[in-house]
């Protein structure tokens, strides 16, 4: 994937049959879809791929068992589903992982064993692992950094996890090898009308500040969180529908967290489910659910969040997690729908929505990672039936994802970061293959350094951004801006600079 080409697609493409606004999950999975039927798809995203939400997840391709309590069986099912095709379709990007839900009272064993083993049953034929009561040695086994006093026993079940980011640019590659086109950096301003009906979309590339005007027989607004904006661009009377939710994580090293196993613990302080999570050689800790008015591309996590995540770990860990262990939080807004008379965000619909506006807009919103190719699906049956194109079925239940790797060289084997395993080999891939063009593109969300340590991904950047000068030719003030631009960013991911 290459800038240059997919911007001369733009300029040689008088037609498309569907526009997609947003790279996150939602819009990355309709471009696949779409494209894999055979439509003239074009993805424009304004920031980076998986800039949003998307690379903000707690990446776990899961069913909801705290949906299952709400008795929403339906979501749940649906959500199992997509999480057989998500692992089957993307085996070297995703992985399935053993949860361990430790109970410290006896008949709560029995509960919570009902109720995980019918979430495995409603996966039915397409389980992932095998539902299992273990005792309290079985579980301090398993999981060493439990804290034993009073354990019971526990619940072992699976799920799924991934590279949330990673699966963001499988679907980009696999999308343009399918025939979308793609470009990160270009914002969708404003609409173009024929009678009344969107005909097209005004776009301006933040790259070159050049402007564009592309011509759609259907246009799909995938903005998750932001999709208020671009549905009030298109009608100005128009009520909101996303309610923003925010979610933080905290990234500890595994020596607070040991062992392959998951956690799950069923109810936090305020009555949520909490997970630790190993990934990437680290341990990711969260969420939290949170109201929130404004609507940033660059959330902080709030201290009180922080704080709840410690010591609700900490009530079922004995290694004393503190604030000076932190090696990385990150935020996401979670784009949920709208319902009146609802207050609180954790109750609000975890299912995905499909608004057409008066002038046939598609706005898709809601839902999550782990339906995000049943939400593109929905989206681009929606798109192609509207635009009246010509009937062509979905085809990504059997679509498999594919990331082409780094090449290492004994040129480019230089580490970027002792503690680490990047390389030179990733930034130059990142740069040419990957459309990665700011210092923040290649840390957060092609390698994950800023996600998992953020001071190791602040040491690094004086070398990724030389890197990055030279491969595009820039010059020594590009890269002092670059730099001072990361680092701003960077602040954010610290647990010393929360708000
Ligand atoms: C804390 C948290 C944890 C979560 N954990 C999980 C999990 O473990 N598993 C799971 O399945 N789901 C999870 N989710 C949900 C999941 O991450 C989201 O549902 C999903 O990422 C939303 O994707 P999206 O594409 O709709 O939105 P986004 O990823 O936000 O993408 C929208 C994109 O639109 C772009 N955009 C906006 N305006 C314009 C414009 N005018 N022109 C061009 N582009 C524009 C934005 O820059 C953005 O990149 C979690 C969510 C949160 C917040």
């Amino acid at each position: 994937m290459n800038r240059t080409d997919q911007l001369l697609q733009i300029q040689h493409t008088p037609h498309w049959d569907i526009v997609i606004i947003g790279g996150g999950a939602t819009g990355l999975g309709a471009a696949l879809d779409a494209a894999a039927r055979g439509y003239k798809t074009l993805l424009v995203e304004r920031s980076d791929f998986g800039k949003g939400t998307s690379s903000r997840s707690t990446k776990l391709i899961h069913g909801g068992v705290r949906y299952l309590e709400q008795g929403n069986i339906k979501l749940v099912k649906g959500a199992l589903m997509e999480r057989w095709f998500f692992l089957r379709n993307a085996p070297g990007l995703t992985r399935a992982i053993p949860f361990i839900l430790p109970v410290y009272k006896r008949w709560k064993l029995f509960y919570f064993w009902m109720g995980l083993k019918f979430y495995d049953l409603l996966s039915g034929r397409l389980s992932i692992g095998k539902t299992r009561r273990l005792s309290a040695e079985e579980v301090a086994q398993r999981m060493p950094s439990i804290d034993r006093r009073r354990l019971k026993g526990g619940v072992m079940y699976y799920d799924g996890q991934f590279d949330d980011s990673g699966v963001c640019m499988a679907l980009a590659h696999t999308a343009a090898a399918q025939g979308a086109t793609l470009l990160n950096y270009c914002e969708a301003q404003s609409f173009i009308y024929e009678n009344e009906k969107i005909a097209g979309v005004r776009l301006r590339d933040r790259h070159s500040g050049a402007e564009y005007e592309v011509r759609a027989a259907a246009v799909v607004n995938a903005t998750g969180v932001f999709a208020d904006a671009l549905l009030s661009a298109d009608n100005n009377a128009h009520q909101p529908i996303v309610r923003p939710s925010q979610g933080i994580h905290i990234v500890a090293d595994t020596s607070f967290f040991e062992g392959d196993h998951a956690l799950l613990i069923p109810r936090t302080t305020d009555g949520r489910v909490l997970f630790a999570v190993p990934w990437m050689g680290k341990v990711v800790i969260g969420t939290t659910d949170v109201n929130v008015e404004d609507i940033s591309e660059e959330p902080v996590a709030h201290e009180e969040e922080i704080d709840f995540i410690i010591n609700n770990f900490n009530r079922y860990c004995r290694t004393g997690l503190s604030r000076a262990d932190i090696r990385s939080v990150f935020a996401g807004l979670r784009p949920l729908v709208r319902m009146n008379g609802i207050q609180s965000t954790a109750n609000l619909l975890r299912d995905h929505t499909i608004i057409v506006s008066a002038s046939g807009l598609i706005t898709i919103t809601g839902g999550k990672w782990t339906t995000y190719r049943k939400m593109a699906k929905d989206a681009v049956n929606k798109a192609s039936t509207l635009a009246k194109l010509p009937f062509r079925r979905c085809v990504t239940k059997d679509l498999p994802l594919h990331r082409p790797q780094p090449e290492q060289s004994e040129h480019t084997a230089v580490p970027l970061h002792p503690a680490h395993p990047y390389t030179a080999a990733d930034v130059i891939h990142a740069v040419r293959h990957e459309m990665a063009l700011s210092l923040e593109d290649v840390l957060a969300r092609r390698i994950r350094l800023l996600f998992l340590d953020s001071q190791a991904a602040i040491d690094a950047a004086p070398l990724v951004v030389e890197i990055m000068r030279a491969e595009f030719g820039q010059t020594d003030a590009w890269k002092k801006q670059e730099l001072e631009k990361f680092l701003e960013i960077a602040q954010a991911y610290r647990a010393d600079s929360s708000q």
